[in-house]
């Protein structure tokens, strides 16, 4: 059932590059909540492994001393809707990553490897592209720290080289601080389902909150891969908050997005969705950047 080859335990992240480089053919297992079901599938049979289960430096979520968050590629999804520095600073990534399949894939899967499976659908991606979060990866040529756009190259592909793993997701203080933001999956039931959609949207008012200081829209499956809104980030950042805003920001989204046919949903449907998410998403992050949750600056347009 399981045809695997052989599975090597790497030390620390060093024997891990080194086990890859010795091994081209091995696939990394972090979770396994992709690759177990792949071998078990037969997609991989005497498959070999390197598990970076036991590297525990690549587990937690800490702050650096500039601020930024950095979250270990081996963090599991529920570890990080638990964690108090997610809370207080990006509650929205906690709040998104609770939407994955069900408590037990929650338990096991990590971000790492929601991310490096290079999925469309990743219900962690969205948001960490709202957020502007960069890619840590560790190779044979050292550290390297990317722009999370950058990492992914195409459906399943993700800017991995020979010898490389993922090894902590990074969002700077500039992005978080004094953001507010909102996922929406959309799925056609609430729990075990891929999203149709997935939208995250963040928002930064002027001090009076009369104002959209900055936007920031991503979507998942809108594309072969997640993907931001330029268009409509750029036309509406510095915008006066109107109730026409937030329908105007529907719309805009449209040309943005490029989302297709599959058997789960037409392209004319998931654009109709990527609409409505985007204007529910954008009102509920404003509301996030009041103590109160009010809507109250929304001015008649
Ligand atoms: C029943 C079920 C329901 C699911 N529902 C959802 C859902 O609703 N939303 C959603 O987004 N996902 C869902 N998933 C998919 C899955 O749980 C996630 O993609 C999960 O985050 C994968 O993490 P993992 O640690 O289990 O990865 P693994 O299976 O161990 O690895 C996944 C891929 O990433 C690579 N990889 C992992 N870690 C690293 C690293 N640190 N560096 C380099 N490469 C790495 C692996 O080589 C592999 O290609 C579901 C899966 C199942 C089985």
């Amino acid at each position: 059932m399981y045809d695997i080859k052989a599975v090597y335990e790497p030390s620390d992240i060093r024997d891990a590059i080194r086990l890859l480089l010795e091994h081209p053919a091995a696939k990394i297992i972090a979770g396994g909540s992709d690759v177990l079901i792949h071998i078990r599938e037969g997609r991989m049979a005497g498959c070999e492994l390197v598990s970076i289960h036991g590297l525990d430096e690549l587990r937690g979520v800490s702050m650096d001393e500039d601020g930024t968050l950095r979250i270990g590629s081996l963090t599991s999804f529920r570890h990080i809707t638990e964690d108090p520095l997610i809370r207080q600073h990006i509650a929205v990534l906690g709040e998104a990553v609770d939407l994955v399949g069900g408590p037990q894939i929650r338990a096991i899967g990590t971000i790492g490897g929601n991310t490096c499976n290079g999925v469309t659908s990743a219900d962690s991606a969205s948001t960490l592209m709202a957020w502007d979060a960069r890619i840590q990866i560790d190779g044979p040529e050292g550290r390297r720290i990317i722009p999370i756009q950058d990492f992914y190259l195409g459906p399943g592909k993700v800017d991995l080289r020979p010898g490389e793993l993922q090894t902590a997701i990074l969002i700077p203080e500039e992005s978080y601080e004094g953001y507010a933001g909102h996922y929406i999956k959309y799925g056609m039931r609430s729990a075990m389902e891929i999203a149709t959609i997935g939208c995250s949207v963040n928002v930064r008012l002027s001090e009076d909150r009369s104002h959209l200081r900055d936007l920031r829209i991503a979507f998942g499956v809108a594309g072969p891969v997640p993907g931001r809104a330029p268009l409509t980030e750029q036309r509406f950042r510095g915008a006066r908050l109107t109730d026409s805003l937030t329908d105007k920001i529907g719309s805009s989204v449209l040309s943005d997005v490029h989302p297709r046919d599959s058997w789960r949903a037409a392209r004319d449907f998931r654009e109709h969705i990527c609409s409505v998410l985007a204007r529910r998403a954008f009102r509920a992050a404003v509301c996030g950047t009041a103590e109160d949750g009010s809507l109250a600056r929304f001015q008649n347009s």
